[in-house]
């Protein structure tokens, strides 16, 4: 099957006893047994509604196993409880916040080592590895700066030094539509499905998806013994999202295009930050990896203060001021304040987080009306 016809059909079958198209919400937390090792018996454990996504969130990354968990962290989580004391970890210098905060806030007291460095150069993540390194974090398209990192190269110069090194990516931003990581030779994706999958800001959740046999098993026995699993009705949520993603993110990638040229040709902008402008950095790298370009835009302002951001802010109305990203409709978001709070200044503007950057994560409505929304403010 290809894509568009997996987001549909990949794992999917009627349900058994009526043929229902849509798996029903199975709200509930036993089985009763005919049995005692039947399939289903405890909806920590198993779920047919949970199951019925975990096995589209397989198909759409090409994995043999998926999981939903309860929050994209929760998911994060689960990857580092695959690890021990002492296990090192070399992570994007510019990840989502929360991610952030929860290597160094909760499992560098657990013991675990972090460094995070510029994922955009190879070089800064093989100097980093020693014996102890286990996994590698990446972030691609980073957030907000949308610097993109070559999964391919740095997964086979890894594999190279250790084969044993896992290698996680992060696939929030580019959804299976644009990039396939476990293709280019990562071990582990990890989705907030909350953003693109749901793609309707209606559900807060997390997936992983393998191939590995081994590795899945592993992260099974963390679902089930952690306990941090995705409710049902969430997962018939997420899962009618997914049937859409293809369709919705080419309308994300049209919007982004036609919005990052008009604030590149906007004399109040400072930066734009979008990896399909010809001036990105990683602009050969993202057509290469990349189908197309996504629906998030960073920019900054030449007025390089928090209140021309703010005040940008408090005048779209179409873009909604609000955290959270990857939905139907447009939002705008300030990071210093908002989704990168959690990092120090000294650490946020040093990687470019800057007072007036403004990431937007641009919908599907009519893009006369997103970009005429967009004037309006920045005129204001
Ligand atoms: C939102 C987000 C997360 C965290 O996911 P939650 O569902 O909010 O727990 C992780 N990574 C990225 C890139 C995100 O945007």
């Amino acid at each position: 099957m290809k894509f568009n016809t997996k987001t549909i059909h990949g794992g999917q079958k009627p349900e058994k006893s009526t043929g229902a198209i849509m798996p029903p919400i199975f709200q509930t937390s036993t089985y009763a047994q005919t049995n005692p090792d039947q399939e289903f018996h405890y909806s920590r454990g198993e779920n047919p509604t949970r199951k019925a996504l975990e096995d589209s969130f397989a198909a759409i990354e090409n994995g043999t196993k998926g999981f939903a968990f309860s929050s994209g962290l929760a998911a994060i989580d689960a990857v580092l409880r695959l690890l021990k004391p002492g296990d090192e970890i070399i992570a994007g210098d510019d990840l989502y916040g929360g991610t952030y905060r929860m290597f160094t806030k909760l499992f560098q007291k657990y013991g675990l080592e972090f460094s995070f460095v510029d994922t955009d150069s190879l070089k800064n993540i093989t100097d980093k590895i020693t014996e102890n390194t286990k996994l590698i974090w990446l972030e691609t398209p980073t957030n907000p700066l949308m610097k993109i990192a070559d999964i391919n190269a740095i997964s086979n110069a890894v594999k190279e030094i250790n084969n044993e090194i896992l290698i996680a990516v992060d696939n929030t931003f580019a959804t299976p539509y644009l990039q396939q990581p476990l293709n280019l030779g990562a071990d582990i994706v990890m989705h907030s499905a909350t953003k693109y999958l749901g793609g309707h800001s209606d559900i807060i959740m997390g997936a992983l998806m393998v191939k590995d046999a081994k590795l899945a098993e592993e992260i099974h026995f963390i679902q089930f013994a952690a306990g941090a699993i995705a409710g049902p009705m969430d997962s018939f949520l997420a899962l009618r999202g997914i049937k859409t993603l293809h369709i919705r993110i080419q309308r994300h990638c049209e919007n982004g295009k036609v919005i990052a040229n008009f604030l590149k040709n906007h004399p109040k902008v400072g930066k734009v930050y979008y990896p399909g402008l010809a001036e990105h950095p990683n602009f050969e790298l993202a057509k290469k990896q990349m189908k197309d370009f996504g629906g998030m835009v960073s920019f900054s302002l030449k007025e390089e203060t928090k209140e021309a951001a703010f005040k940008f802010l408090e005048n779209t109305k179409l873009f909604t001021l609000a955290e959270s990203l990857g939905g139907v409709e447009s939002l705008a978001n300030h990071s210093a304040t908002m989704s990168h709070a959690s990092i120090p200044e000294e650490e946020r503007l040093k990687i470019g987080i800057t007072d007036s950057l403004i990431r937007l994560s641009v919908g599907i409505e009519d893009v006369e009306d997103l970009i005429q929304d967009l004037e309006n403010a920045l005129q204001a």
